[in-house]
């Protein structure tokens, strides 16, 4: 009798929701991240401010690099490196970069949803590939300690739950607080990497999406493919919401 009334009042409860859902979108309407108007769009972020961010022309298929013709690049054919593919949503200058800093910087936590539907739009044509997990590339417990959060985490859990992809969050952990890399040039940067990861799981075999908000160099990335890879991973995908 109790849980027949409990349930009747949920029914009704969500259907009243559903029915005065576009009054309650009229009263309390949504504002796009970017340019303050009003968006229909639950990400927060308007179709307009999406459609200008999102990045046209040919890259190279391996990095992401901007190129003239869709071909792989002259420093991916010389030493390619250890992930697959590079699949990003926008250049990091201009407006994604601006999103970026406020969402990891700016404590701006409700900016992630936007960033990473930005980068949902862009794999929708891959939504097809081949996937079995998708992870965030680690921060350091003292970084996560200061930050509250890890942006990546944030995306990734994002990219799980609309791709329908296994999530594993601590897939890889960071086992040094390396300096940040973007106060290092690129051989440096590589260095300051070089076994700061350890593997928690078994992904012999397995198709891996790792995602991070920016790739700058992507000695990053490179370094977790490399363990991927040696552990016996089939494919490692790179996931970025910006490249710079
Ligand atoms: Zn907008
Ligand atoms: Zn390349």
């Amino acid at each position: 009798m109790h849980i027949t009334r409990n349930r009747d009042l949920t029914e009704s409860l969500a259907t009243f929701g559903s029915r005065f859902k576009p009054v309650m979108d009229w009263l309390l309407p949504a504002h796009c991240v970017l340019c303050g108007m009003v968006t229909r769009a639950s990400t927060g972020l308007c179709l307009l401010c999406a459609e200008r961010m999102l990045r046209r022309g040919p890259a190279c298929p391996r990095c992401g690099r901007a190129l003239q013709s869709e071909r792989i690049c002259g420093s991916c054919q010389k030493s390619p490196p250890w992930y697959d593919e590079v699949i990003y949503a926008a250049e990091y200058g201009g407006a994604a970069g601006q999103l970026i800093r406020e969402f990891k910087f700016g404590h701006k936590l409700y900016v992630g949803p936007a960033l990473a539907s930005l980068l949902l739009q862009r794999l929708g044509s891959v939504e097809q590939m081949n996937t079995d997990v998708i992870a965030p590339v680690p921060l350091h417990a003292t970084r996560i300690r200061q930050r509250g959060y890890n942006q990546s985490a944030e995306l990734a859990a994002y990219l799980s739950r609309h791709l329908h992809v296994s999530l594993q969050s601590s897939l890889l952990i960071r086992t040094r607080a390396t300096a940040p890399q973007t106060s290092l040039a690129e051989k440096q940067r590589r260095k300051n990497v070089r076994h700061a990861f350890k593997l928690n799981q078994d992904v012999r075999g397995k198709n891996l999406a790792i995602v991070d908000d920016v790739m700058t160099t992507g000695s990053t990335v490179n370094e977790i493919a490399r363990v991927l890879k040696k552990a016996g991973a089939a494919k490692v995908s790179v996931w970025v919401v910006a490249r710079a």
